[in-house]
């Protein structure tokens, strides 16, 4: 059994539906993330795993016990916010004890456990500081480690890492993922970053209007995006209109692209005849060359290079093909001066396997 169990979960303000019939689960010792735009729900549906709102209808259930009737404070769940929310009149010692000292926990037993956090979350000598003589990445550390340090069954944490620099942010991203992994609590986080959940999450559900788009690993979710949507807002991606031709009976269908003609593309699911949709393609999954040798089940074209974007380890090429169809294609540059391939204007070709992208709807 799943550890946490969202069913059906309807979420109203008003008239507006802010999370549409959710349902997914996550499993024991999982990163679980819930991403998307700003607006699509994913806070309210973190503010309901925590209690401070009440679905309209559907169900929360955590390890196998109905939350609807539990307050905040009862759940075996503790949240950490993008703003901290530490005591500033209390030591990070003092912070991390408190919630064992609401507790009633005896002293020397408190005293070991969140020494035992410090250590986790590698502040044992800050231990003695005010929250304002730290920096922010360490002032959440210090939120984190509070919120672990009662063991909760559930960590949810609200864009913790928002507040801080790029730099930053990264360091922390590894931390947070070294600390799951240490600590084993499962956590939900929220982000509209795509970048951070791809880095930290086993699993990712990827939000819009108050639905789940697609629930997948994050190899999965970038290389097959369901819908047009994910296509979009994860990472960069050539969408380009479609229609199905033929489905081949071999989990593949022929689709024509106007101006381009027609390809062989895999599938994941059924198609028609005359079904509308679009090629999602990644622009790193595409070859370039001044001659390509066309290779077995590869869609090929010649095009002609209408602008690079030099980006140091990478250039982004946007290469024209058929009747005005441009396609983004991305290329390491070449070591060791790590000099671009190709010049705006240059005649090359373009191949990718008829696999390497996925046809999608809306
Ligand atoms: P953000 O990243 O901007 O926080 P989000 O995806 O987390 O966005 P939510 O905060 O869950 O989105 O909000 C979803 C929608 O519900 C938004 O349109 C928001 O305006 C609306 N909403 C959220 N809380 C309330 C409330 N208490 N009353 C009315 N509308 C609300």
């Amino acid at each position: 059994m799943a550890l946490l169990e969202i069913k059906n979960v309807v979420k109203r303000f008003g008239d507006f539906t802010a999370v549409n019939n959710v349902s997914l689960s996550v499993e024991a010792g999982e990163f679980f993330t819930l991403l998307g735009p700003s607006g699509c729900g994913k806070t309210t549906l973190l503010r309901m795993l925590a209690g401070f709102e009440q679905p309209d209808s559907g169900q929360i259930v955590l390890d196998g016990q109905d939350m609807s009737r539990v307050p905040p404070e009862k759940r075996p769940v503790h949240t950490v916010f993008q703003s901290y929310a530490l005591f500033p009149h209390m030591t990070v010692r003092q912070n991390i004890a408190f919630p064992l000292k609401m507790a009633g926990w005896d002293a020397k037993k408190i005293a070991s456990q969140v020494e035992e956090l410090l250590e986790d979350v590698r502040l044992t000598q800050f231990g003695d500081r005010y929250p304002h003589e730290m920096s922010g990445g360490q002032r959440q550390r210090v939120a984190i480690a509070r919120a672990l340090v009662d063991r909760p069954r559930l960590l949810l944490l609200d864009e913790p890492l928002s507040a801080l620099d790029a730099k930053l942010r990264e360091q922390m991203q590894i931390e947070l993922i070294n600390l799951q992994k240490e600590v084993g609590i499962t956590f939900v986080y929220v982000t509209h970053d795509q970048g951070e959940a791809l880095a930290l999450s086993h699993r990712i559900a990827v939000m819009s209007h108050g639905q789940v788009e697609q629930l997948d690993t994050p190899e999965t979710i970038y290389s097959y995006p369901r819908n047009r949507f994910v296509a979009d807002f994860i990472g960069q991606c050539n969408v380009l209109e479609a229609e199905v031709v033929a489905g081949n009976g071999d989990g593949t269908a022929t689709i024509e692209i106007k101006g381009c003609g027609r390809m062989r593309v895999a599938l994941r699911g059924e198609v028609a005849p005359g079904q509308k949709g679009w090629l999602a393609l990644r622009p790193e999954k595409i070859k370039v060359g001044r001659a390509l040798a066309v290779e077995d089940g590869e869609v090929h074209f010649k095009g002609r290079v209408n602008d690079c974007l030099y980006l140091g380890d990478v250039t982004i090429y946007l290469v024209e093909v058929g009747d005005g169809v441009v396609i983004e294609t991305m290329l390491p540059n070449s070591a060791p001066g790590l000099a671009k391939l190709f010049d705006d204007q240059d005649q090359v070709e373009i191949a990718w396997r008829f696999d390497a992208g996925s046809f999608v709807t809306e």
